[in-house]
């Protein structure tokens, strides 16, 4: 008999719950990859991410056909998609592992009744996190809203495991084949992306790599230098984990068995590490139980925010990297450049943006959406929500990030704000991270003032979250 794969967002072979029990049960595979974005409304893939897919559906393909089975690449409705091909090839069941997000969910669960009705048998599986979001509850029996009970009962429960690897050769089944990528029309018309390619490789065999070198290097001082911009300080596996060329897991396998001979000091320096991904799950449980969540301010209390009027000139300016504070615009131009941007760096431009403008951080997130290669509804909803204050979990309102003394601290040498600004090397700014108070040196550099006072915007903030509080 034959099933049919449906590859998601786990584009790998190793370690996938999917693939491994479609080929338990059945002999023949009919791997397919359905691009439908509109699925995905009102968060269809950006720019970035769509340039990431290409890229990684290549890999998978490679992979694939390296084994002796071809991928489908179809476009559309997925259910059309998938009932044609069930029909084509004979197949009796669809695998597939399971998404979170609110529409996929909808989608999934329109797809399982349908195929059933249809007499197909559809199975899904957990191939993306540690713990699944419905799997895991308070001490009252609902969903946690605060990150560290979680991770005390999510971190109790992880059992290192080796995944199993995939087949050498998968027995395909002859149907009609659209095996160019290339047909997905996912690359730009406009070349842009030339520091994307120089900064990823895309795939399973990138993300294994990636790992590796963190475990051999950067791991080992995680805890302190994951928070310096100018060091390539974390695992940069985001993207990676976010379409599945790694699982968590996988991880925490490469963790354990790396551990075993580093010592304890390795296995200490892990464990930070370990909590990252620990927020990643968190962030899936949050948009589970709270769906409303990509759109909609998790703490009600904030619908009542004054927020400003986006003005078009001021959002370019954050967008493109010219509101005149370093530390902010040298990450948005990383963001730019290379489709992803330093966490610490992410916290600061989100909070420059929903305190210092004012704005919703909803211009914002839509901003990241379009524009990372790791754009994920769930961790990027719960980055802006916290940075915001209206999250779960969030920062206290009153803690308002300065940028000035944030890029002191974290990029104490500059080495970052001059990697991505390169108008402010070389001037002799006695700080770099506040070129405005030299206003010579900052005219010669063509580099803007800022976009606000720091000082008075912060206030501002303040002042208004008062006015929001005393209307609750
Ligand atoms: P590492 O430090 O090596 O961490 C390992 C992994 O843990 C990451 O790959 C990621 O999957 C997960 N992780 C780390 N930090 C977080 C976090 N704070 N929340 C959830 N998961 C985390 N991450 C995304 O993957 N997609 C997004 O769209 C996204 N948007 C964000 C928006 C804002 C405003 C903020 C403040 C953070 C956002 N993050 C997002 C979280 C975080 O910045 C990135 O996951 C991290 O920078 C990725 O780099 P890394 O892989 O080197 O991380």
């Amino acid at each position: 008999t034959t099933a049919i794969l449906w590859f998601r967002r786990d584009l790998r072979l190793d370690d996938n719950p999917a693939l491994q029990a479609a080929l338990r049960a059945h002999e023949r595979l009919l791997p397919v990859y359905i691009h439908a974005p509109d699925e995905a409304a009102p968060w269809q893939p950006g720019a970035a991410s769509r340039w990431w897919l290409h890229h990684s559906l290549t890999a998978l393909q490679a992979q694939l056909r390296a084994r002796g089975v071809e991928l489908q690449l179809a476009r559309g409705d997925s259910l059309a998609v998938l009932r044609d091909l069930l029909r084509t090839s004979g197949a009796e069941a669809v695998y597939w592992n399971r998404q979170y997000e609110p529409a996929a969910i909808a989608r999934d669960t329109r797809i399982k009744q349908a195929l059933r009705e249809d007499g197909c048998a559809a199975h899904s599986f957990n191939a993306s996190l540690f713990v699944e979001p419905w799997d895991i509850r308070t001490g009252q029996g609902g969903p946690y809203r605060v990150f560290t009970p979680y991770w005390r009962n999510a971190r109790a429960q992880l059992q290192p495991r080796p995944g199993a690897a995939a087949p050498a050769r998968i027995t395909p089944c002859s149907v009609n084949a659209r095996h160019a990528v290339a047909d997905l029309a996912l690359l730009p018309r406009i070349a842009w992306d030339a520091g994307l390619r120089e900064s990823w490789r895309p795939g399973a065999a990138g993300a294994a790599e990636a790992l590796e070198d963190f475990c051999a290097g950067a791991l080992r001082g995680y805890r302190e230098q994951r928070d310096w911009p100018a060091q390539a300080g974390t695992s940069r596996l985001s993207p990676h984990l976010h379409f599945g060329e790694i699982s968590p897991a996988q991880i925490l396998w490469k963790l354990e068995e790396t551990g075993r001979d580093a010592g304890a000091a390795w296995r200490e320096a892990a464990e930070p590490f370990l909590r990252e991904l620990g927020w990643r799950d968190f962030s899936h449980h949050l948009l589970y139980h709270f769906p409303h969540t990509p759109l909609q301010n998790l703490n009600p209390q904030f619908d009542a925010f004054p927020w400003r009027e986006p003005d078009a000139q001021q959002l370019q300016a954050w967008q493109r990297g010219r509101t005149g504070i370093p530390i902010v615009d040298a990450g948005l131009r990383e963001l730019w450049h290379t489709g992803w941007m330093h966490n610490r760096v992410r916290m600061l431009v989100a909070s420059f943006l929903c305190k210092n403008l004012r704005l919703h951080w909803l211009h914002g997130a839509r901003w990241f959406w379009d524009t990372l290669v790791d754009a994920d509804l769930a961790n990027n909803t719960q980055g802006w929500q916290w940075t915001a204050g209206s999250g779960a979990d969030a920062a206290p309102y009153f803690r308002i990030f300065n940028p000035v003394t944030q890029g002191e601290r974290f990029d104490p040498d500059g080495a970052y704000v001059r990697r991505w600004l390169p108008e402010l090397a070389g001037q002799g700014f006695k700080s770099i991270h506040s070129p405005w108070r030299e206003p010579a040196l900052l005219a010669r550099s063509g580099y803007p003032q800022p976009l606000v006072d720091l000082a008075a915007s912060r206030e501002e903030a303040l002042a208004a979250y008062q006015a929001m509080r005393s209307m609750g």
